[in-house]
């Protein structure tokens, strides 16, 4: 459930006419909803109710990746979640947004010793390690700072999650943690080493997951291999079960499964466990939360179908070209008519293109028009590719709302670039 909706004709955030918010931004510009976001943490922690996770509860880490504003953090920080980082800006990000250090896991194959060093100085809660090499460097960096990194290996539990390829990070083909097959001599080595607290085992098979069935057989493989780690003398008082609980984009398409459901069967699959459990979510806190708002520039009659252009492009959100995403449109305000259409921003891309041959509102030039659910993976994916500046972000908070992150400037583009001196000198001919 989320908090746009149509009021007296025109869609609104919470309290607020989307187009009140695109005259004082300009579009596009993505747009937050506070209630949506409290409301699926609440949600998502409600589901966890009843789950054996030790004195202190579950930790609810959010993926700081799916959307890394301030505001955003700041709001889940509030509202008692941690965070799930996966590099040292990401850190930055949400101790500045108010993080306690000791609800931050810090996931991710490539952490660099600098990371390692950022994320010990600060003291967060677990490292999860994806391989043996990074065991090394991690041990070696808190020796190097006298320190004890607290640490668990995320396992590569060889699943297949039945998601897009793109985002399946669970099977033995992908870059992701260490094998199932190495993890036991993967811990024996870890125990060894000086700076290292070996505390726990985190699994994380894939995001957009619209079937628990793999998410089951992970969580068991996990469930067996504490009690294995235990029997070869492991202290395991942590397990971290990632994130991927699929959100519905498509209403055509059947509902992924809700936040209940997914707790039920994660209070079943880890009743004994006697750990506590850590979990990543990241799209189902705040996907629903955001929509992208954009104006129609023009509609251009093409030879087979009419053409949206809309002011939004593929580098503002780009899941449906890197996905073949689906995101629902829909006009502001709409008039009642339908037609179909296809799609598409302004960039010199035939990737370029949000849905194509879609029965949506009929639109004309000027009418502005939203992209649902696009609050995670969008604006934090965005890039300034055909030189357009980062979208703005905005936050509505009832009947309030501001902007969160102001629109990058063409002018801040161009003087982050600097001529070589051998260019400064030369004159244009
Ligand atoms: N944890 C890890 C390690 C991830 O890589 C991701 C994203 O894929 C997440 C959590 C969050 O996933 P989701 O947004 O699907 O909940």
């Amino acid at each position: 459930m989320d908090h746009f909706e149509l009021r007296d004709g025109s869609l609104h955030a919470e309290h607020v006419p989307l187009a009140a918010i695109a005259d004082v931004a300009g579009t596009p510009t993505y747009v937050y909803s506070t209630a949506t976001i409290e409301r699926h943490a609440r949600v998502f922690r409600d589901a966890l109710d009843g789950v054996e996770s030790g004195p202190e509860g579950p930790l609810i880490a959010f993926a700081v990746k799916a959307n890394p504003n301030k505001a955003v953090l700041a709001t889940l920080a509030r509202a008692g979640l941690g965070a799930d980082v996966v590099s040292g800006g990401e850190l930055a990000r949400a101790r500045a947004a108010g993080v306690p250090a000791n609800k931050i896991v810090f996931s991710g194959v490539g952490k660099t010793a600098e990371e390692m060093a950022q994320a010990l100085h600060e003291g967060i809660f677990q490292f999860n390690l994806e391989s043996e090499p990074e065991a090394e460097m991690l041990s070696q960096v808190a020796v190097a700072l006298g320190r004890v990194a607290p640490v668990a290996f995320r396992v590569n539990p060889d699943v297949n999650a039945g998601t897009h390829a793109k985002i399946s990070t669970g099977g033995s083909e992908d870059k992701f943690g260490v094998p199932i097959s190495r993890v036991m001599a993967a811990y024996a080595r870890a125990a060894t080493l000086p700076g290292l607290k070996v505390q726990g085992v985190a699994v994380h098979i894939g995001s957009q997951l619209t079937d628990l069935a793999p998410s089951r057989a992970a969580f068991t493989r996990i469930g067996a291999l504490i009690g294995e780690l235990r029997a070869a003398g492991h202290d395991i008082t942590t397990a971290d079960l990632g994130g991927g609980l699929g959100v519905p984009y498509d209403s055509a398409k059947p509902l992924p499964p809700s936040p209940a459901v997914y707790g039920a069967m994660v209070r079943e699959v880890t009743a004994g466990w006697n750990v506590r459990l850590l979990f990543e979510p990241g799209r189902v806190i705040v996907g629903n939360a955001g929509v992208l708002l954009t104006r129609v520039v023009r509609v251009k009659q093409g030879e087979t179908q009419p053409f949206v252009i809309v002011d939004a492009a593929m580098n503002d959100l780009l899941r449906p070209s890197l996905y073949d995403a689906w995101h629902e449109i829909r006009a502001v305000t709409p008039s009642g008519e339908r037609f179909t259409a296809t799609i598409v921003g302004p960039i010199c891309e035939s990737g370029d293109t949000f849905a194509k041959r879609r029965e949506m509102d009929e639109v004309k030039a000027g009418d502005l028009v939203v992209f649902l659910t696009a609050g995670a993976y969008g604006a934090t994916m965005a890039s300034t590719y055909n030189s357009r500046g980062l979208t703005p972000e905005v936050m509505v908070s009832g009947h309030d709302w501001a902007i969160v992150r102001a629109r990058q400037t063409i002018e801040s583009l161009i003087s982050a670039d600097s001529l070589p001196e051998w260019l400064e000198k030369e004159t244009v001919a």
